[in-house]
């Protein structure tokens, strides 16, 4: 479903991404874990092309892009877009648009980027609120929301283009403790629906539960990866070993 190949990604002169390689099966769940600074959401960020990488190649499901390094062949607009309604990104500060209800936040990609008839929009949105437990909060504004619901409106709302690959930022980072679980319950589900999804998250419990593979970063390189409960349990790098430490 996504393969990554030889992606780089500097700003200015820090190298952030050194020559990442990935492969991710359709319907895997991939937990992209390691320290601060050391390139998860600019990855993520790079499968969404909210930034474009300086080289190297990415394929989501099947549309492909490569980067030479020449700034003036870049992927056009239309291109672009069609490119990125193939994820959908969830953020750890949820980004809704606070003034419409939370029913017009789900149903405006689909009907300005999809361009759905908005009685289709209106019902899609209504079926993925319901999947994440709001259909009583439609007519609600953001602002009158928990920041777990704000969260659950978001990943309905990137739900809502139906895309092939979820990526999750941090998205429980910003919660109360006690919102916690109702989000992460909404992702487990995600997964039991045969999602294919990347998540960074600090929920090392959660990674090991739902995650089929760990992918570990340190300093822009994969430094470890492979199967979840293998990596989590049993680390082979030294760097691996102290990152998860703190969490045994
Ligand atoms: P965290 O766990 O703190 O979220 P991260 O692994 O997500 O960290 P990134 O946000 O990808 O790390 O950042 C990797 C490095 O790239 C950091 O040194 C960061 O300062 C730098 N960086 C990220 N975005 C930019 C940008 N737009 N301009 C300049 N430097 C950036
Ligand atoms: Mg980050």
């Amino acid at each position: 479903m996504i393969d990554i190949h030889g992606l780089q990604k500097s700003f200015g002169d820090h190298m952030v991404l050194k020559d990442i390689h990935m492969h991710i099966n359709k319907g895997a769940v991939v937990a992209l874990l390691g320290p601060s600074g050391s390139g998860k959401s600019t990855l993520l960020r790079c499968i969404n092309l909210l930034t474009i990488p300086d080289k190297g190649s990415i394929r989501v499901g099947s549309h492909e892009m490569h980067y030479s390094g020449d700034a003036t062949r870049l992927p056009g607009d239309r291109a672009l877009a069609r490119f990125r309604a193939n994820t959908g990104m969830v953020f750890q500060h949820f980004n809704l648009f606070p003034h419409m209800t939370v029913l017009q936040n789900v149903m405006e990609g689909p009907l300005t980027v999809l361009r759905l008839p908005k009685a289709q929009a209106r019902e899609r949105a209504q079926a993925l609120l319901a999947k994440v437990g709001l259909q009583d909060k439609v007519d609600q504004r953001p602002e009158q929301l928990s920041g777990g619901q704000k969260q659950r409106v978001a990943i309905a709302r990137a739900l809502a283009m139906q895309p092939q690959v979820m990526l999750f930022d941090e998205v429980t980072s910003a919660l109360d403790p006690e919102l916690v679980g109702e989000v992460l319950g909404v992702i487990r589900e995600l997964a039991l629906d045969g999602m294919t999804m990347v998540l960074v998250t600090h929920e090392m419990a959660f990674a090991r539960e739902v995650a089929d593979q760990v992918v570990f970063m340190r300093d822009g390189v994969v430094l470890e990866s492979g199967p979840a409960k293998e990596v989590i349990d049993n680390p082979q790098h030294s760097a691996t070993q102290q990152f998860f430490a703190r969490y045994h």
